[in-house]
């Protein structure tokens, strides 16, 4: 098997496999680099080479069978751990998560000085929504690595806020309490928001917002909802929020609800023309200035916005879209869906 393959890597001349191997994106690739560099000079490494090249092409099946085959041969310990790391992730990819399981916690017990796998099962846990767990595993791996204490932090935060949702707010201190991030989180002013509206101080609980709105203008949206649904929202809570985070979609949109209920168009006109002037470019939000343009009488007004407008009319909608992979979502996460990175999802007017 060895043989066959390293010929087949002769043939195709060595600088042009060894570049194609350097272009290769494979996943996670940047956190097995402490384990020895891929290369087709030797036999196993061509193999594990050959292996993460059909599973990024999809073809899992073929993937895991040299994988399997390599774990029953001779190897050293290196060796052995990227096989059975990389088995999980094929595994996990292809969509057994019991198999990947099952790999990790073997890699977990053959090497439990070797963070990766505890890592790697923590994200599966995380992915069934065993967060508890995740934790526990995240704290395992951290300890090995600093570099997965940004992972745990999230997770943590993550958990906190659905103890939280489930009324354990006692758990979700508990916590809290041991959680003190290095940087300035907006997400770890969202969940504490939400923490002390739910014990019942929505002063402390508005603060905590206004802070991490002022961290991160753009992820306003979720920071309302807690205070909207723990407090209610004034105008003038709106209006000192746009100071401290800047006019945002969704405190105009709010703003302009509540000026119209207490039938301040004059305000609400104000308002629209700003954020339109802005730059900014939302249909619905549109619309409405128009409209009450239109309703106070300035006409010409209305056909000279509509005439330079025209062409952005169209399924302009609002999504939720990932910094980091281009995702798209109507639904706000913390985490990305797709590449699973924390706090990308930004909210914009993009088609
Ligand atoms: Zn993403």
């Amino acid at each position: 098997m060895f043989s066959r393959l390293k010929e087949l890597f002769k043939r195709g001349g060595a600088s042009g496999v060894e570049n194609y191997l350097k272009k290769l994106s494979v996943s996670r690739q940047d956190l097995i680099k402490e384990i020895e560099p891929v290369s087709v000079d030797t036999p196993f490494n061509a193999y594990v080479t050959l292996a993460l090249l059909l599973k990024e092409k999809g073809e899992f099946y073929k993937s895991l069978k040299i994988l399997e085959r390599l774990k029953g041969e001779e190897l050293s310990p290196e060796e052995r751990k990227l096989v059975v790391l990389n088995l999980a992730l094929v595994y996990r990819a292809a969509g057994f998560i019991d198999r990947a399981e099952e790999a990790l916690k073997e890699g977990i017990e053959q090497f439990p000085g070797e963070s990766f796998f505890y890592y790697e099962l923590a994200l599966l846990k995380r992915d069934v929504g065993r967060l508890e767990e995740s934790v526990e595993l995240l704290e395992k791996a951290a300890s090995l690595k600093e570099e997965f204490s940004d992972e745990l932090l999230h997770t943590k935060l993550y958990l906190a806020s659905q103890y939280i949702d489930k009324g354990r707010t006692d758990k979700a201190f508990r916590l809290l309490r041991k959680v003190n991030p290095k940087v300035p989180l907006p997400l770890f002013y969202y969940v504490l928001s939400k923490l002390y509206y739910a014990v019942g101080e929505p002063e402390k609980g508005y603060q905590m917002a206004l802070k991490g709105m002022k961290l991160s203008p753009k992820h306003t949206a979720p920071f309302l909802q807690v205070i909207e649904e723990g407090d209610g929202l004034s105008v003038e809570k709106l209006l000192q929020i746009s100071k401290e985070a800047g006019l945002s979609y969704p405190v105009v949109l709010r703003l302009v609800k509540l000026y119209l209920e207490s039938n301040d168009k004059e305000s609400a006109l104000k308002l629209l023309e700003e954020f339109v002037d802005g730059g900014e470019f939302w249909a619905d939000l549109y619309e409405l200035y128009l409209r009450l343009l239109w309703e106070s009488g300035q006409r010409k007004k209305v056909v000279d916005r509509l005439e330079g407008l025209l062409s952005h009319l169209k399924n302009r909608q609002k999504v939720f879209r990932c910094q980091n992979c281009g995702f798209k979502t109507d639904t706000f996460d913390w985490m990305c869906p797709r590449c699973r990175s924390w706090e990308s999802l930004e909210l914009n007017s993009e088609n």
